[in-house]
């Protein structure tokens, strides 16, 4: 079986990306399962660069096909805040206090749209290449949903009336900024043959 290591030890994570592989045959191993505990400081100013960041640390380690993925939510009224400070803004906070104060910051704001953006990095043969993928919608002025994580109760897609935090798993996924990325990755896989 083909194995490639994704460069993440959350679960969630590695679940989703092994069911998107599955048709493929491939199985996704976690940082740990190779024995990479450490993690690079993500010190780049893209998510590209992120994500790449990350799948070259865990490309140090082995020479097995690397992945790793970068994402966050970029607000156009303030400029694409957080972006790729989502998980930073306001560290050790709850999400409920992060999206409260993203509403705070967006009432005398118009212009409420905003995109997910996913990037996923590729490491393979030595060679390097990113895939990116990205949602559209806008904030709400209130959080709403129960379901996923981080910003998703705040994150509403019109064309649905839902937040992402209203969908169910598979409806994100087939909307989703990650979602799309694994699709235009997938369509690489296929086009290479992998
Ligand atoms: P990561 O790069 O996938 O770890 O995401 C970085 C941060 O972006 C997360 O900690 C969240 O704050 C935010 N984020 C990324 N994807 C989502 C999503 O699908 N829903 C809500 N928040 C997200």
């Amino acid at each position: 079986m083909k194995q490639v290591v994704l460069m993440s030890n959350n679960k969630h994570k590695i679940e989703e990306f092994s069911h998107a592989l599955s048709e493929f045959g491939i199985e996704v191993l976690s940082a740990k399962d190779i024995g990479v505990y450490d993690e690079p400081v993500e010190d780049g100013k893209t998510f590209e660069e992120n994500a790449l960041i990350k799948a070259r640390h865990l490309a140090k380690y082995t020479s097995l096909p690397v992945i790793a993925d970068d994402s966050g939510l970029e607000i156009h009224a303030l400029d694409g805040f957080p972006g790729i400070y989502s998980a930073r803004f306001m560290e050790g906070h709850s999400y409920i206090e992060k999206n409260t104060a993203v509403i705070e910051m967006l009432k005398e704001k118009e212009d409420k749209s905003a995109h997910f953006t996913c990037v996923i990095a590729f490491i393979y043969n030595g060679k390097e290449l990113t895939f990116r993928g990205e949602c559209p919608g806008e904030i709400i002025s209130e959080i709403r949903g129960t379901n996923g994580f981080g910003y998703d109760p705040i994150f509403y897609i019109s064309s649905l009336k839902k937040t992402y935090a209203e969908l169910e798993e598979k409806e994100k996924t087939a909307i989703s900024h990650r979602g799309l990325a694994l699709i235009i990755w997938k369509e690489y896989l296929k086009s290479i043959n992998f």
